[in-house]
């Protein structure tokens, strides 16, 4: 691909249609009725916006309750309100001037290509639990997991403006829910399937993935009817570099003892890119960053500082879906440290580029996420475990929750090897297995209670042993001390 600099791009998307082929099902694959109902969606999606409402006031209440907690978190909650957030306004004038709005699901969409082709990427995992009904009278298996009912429930209510502004949507073939529902999801909107190799690091492996980005690099370009050249990409390239930084500046700042940010907090701010503008984001995290290691200086803390610091690991939790962080924090925990695919994970890994030439870049951001990913869709997984035991020391982690969503069974086959290599480290892990309803939140709530009092327990007692031990060096007292 040559260099062009300050070229106008010429319109491809004509020549270039003919080449990617069209492989949008004729007609629907599935039988729907309640799409033929037109009142009873537009109820559906009154209902369901409503209560979405609900839930983002009742969370946003409660995370302002923590004594001092951050000021530049007011720009956070404004554009989490996504139902009524500035963000939408943004997107419909970005849409009148002919832009394209393109979908992603998971970590594995190439942000930088469809940024690069001035098109908006937003992250659609849902968190509703409201749509799962809906999702369930096309996929109906009641052991599947509650995200995908939910994500395909939003799509056939119109709930979600995001949703409905997405002019396409990439849909990673990771488990056997997002595989199917790629495959429903084409009876509603254009679906770009991608094959995400499940054992990476084979030659073969890394150059079907390039391939894969390939593919959707054409498909992009398509879309938008913009070619992606060599000044754009590294721009696009150079923002992402400038969001990990930073993500990593407050990835950094959460290991202060006490915390200065509380991890409800901290998931939010990193949910907040899936829809927003991410330069706008570079700057507000930074802003945060500021005003969080000012608190450092001073001693400020934001929960309690003998809380136990808890790391919340599993699978995705999605806004405004936070029944799980709620319920730990709510409890007297302090959420220091998370490796979600939602939260931490997915800024973490740098791109790394060694000259900025196209073939270079292109593969060095194509291998970003798929290298250093430590989702359980691959196998073996040996870096995730490596990875959590890091956390455990560098942040000091006293106890793990490990968040399963029923159906997942990648999350939920790695759980016994997590908990194994937590507890050699004498740190206990819980298992929560649950769904997006708030029906278990008391059962929940007295599991995690009698957690943190474990924890609270080992703590005085690692403290006793310490202290006995150094009598022991001491001479004035011998042995256990008994
Ligand atoms: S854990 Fe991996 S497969 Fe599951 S939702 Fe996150 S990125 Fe997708
Ligand atoms: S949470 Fe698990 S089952 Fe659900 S989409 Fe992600 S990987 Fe698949």
């Amino acid at each position: 691909m040559p260099k062009l600099f300050g070229r106008k791009r010429p319109n491809i998307r004509d020549a270039a249609a003919a080449e990617v082929p069209d492989t949008r099902p004729s007609a629907p694959r599935y039988r729907w009725k309640g799409g033929e109902d037109e009142e009873r969606l537009d109820e559906l999606s009154r209902i369901i916006v409503g209560r979405a409402k609900e839930l983002i006031d009742h969370y946003q209440e409660q995370m302002r309750k923590a004594p001092s907690r951050p000021e530049a978190m007011a720009w956070f909650d404004e554009r989490a309100r996504f139902l009524s957030s500035p963000r939408i306004g943004e997107i419909e004038e970005h849409k009148a001037n002919g832009g394209k709005v393109i979908g992603t699901m998971c970590v594995f969409a190439p942000l930088e290509l469809i940024r690069a082709a001035d098109a908006i990427p937003v992250r659609l995992c849902s968190g509703l639990h409201n749509t799962i009904a809906t999702g369930e009278e096309l996929m109906a298996d009641a052991g599947l997991c509650p995200m995908v009912k939910s994500t395909l429930g939003v799509k056939m209510t119109h709930a979600s403006p995001f949703f409905e502004a997405s002019d396409a949507v990439i849909v990673p073939m990771v488990c056997d829910g997002k595989f199917k529902l790629g495959e429903v999801l084409q009876d509603f909107m254009e679906v770009w399937m991608v094959n995400v190799p499940h054992i990476k690091d084979t030659q073969q492996a890394r150059s079907m993935w390039l391939d894969e980005v390939r593919a959707l690099q054409q498909q992009i370009e398509t879309l938008t009817g913009n070619r992606i050249y060599w000044e754009e990409l590294k721009r696009e390239i150079q923002l992402s570099l400038r969001a990990q930084t930073v993500a990593r500046r407050l990835y950094d700042l959460r290991k202060a003892d006490p915390p200065v940010i509380n991890g409800r907090d901290s998931l939010l701010v990193n949910q907040t890119p899936h829809t927003e503008d991410l330069s706008v984001w570079v700057e507000h995290a930074t802003v945060l960053a500021q005003e969080l290691e000012q608190r450092v200086r001073d001693g400020i803390a934001v929960s309690d500082p003998e809380a136990p610091r808890i790391m919340l690991a599993g699978a995705p939790i999605m806004w405004p879906n936070f029944k799980i962080p709620q319920l730990i924090e709510e409890s007297g925990g302090s959420i220091v440290a998370d490796e979600l695919c939602s939260g931490t994970r997915w800024l973490y890994d740098p791109i790394g580029i060694d000259e900025w030439i196209w073939d270079d870049m292109f593969q060095a951001m194509a291998e970003r996420y798929l290298q250093p990913s430590v989702c359980p869709c691959f196998t073996p997984n040996d870096p995730r475990i490596g990875r959590i035991k890091q956390m455990i020391e560098d942040f000091r982690v006293e106890g793990v929750v490990y968040h399963v969503l029923r159906g997942c069974h990648i999350y939920n086959g790695e759980s016994t090897r997590v908990k194994q290599s937590a507890e050699d480290r004498g740190v206990p892990m819980l298992i929560i297995e649950t769904e997006y309803s708030q029906e278990d939140t008391e059962q929940l709530r007295t599991r995690v209670e009698a957690f943190l009092m474990l924890v609270r327990a080992r703590r005085k007692k690692a403290a006793k042993a310490k202290r006995r031990a150094f009598k022991t060096i001491d001479g004035s007292e011998g042995g256990d001390g008994a």
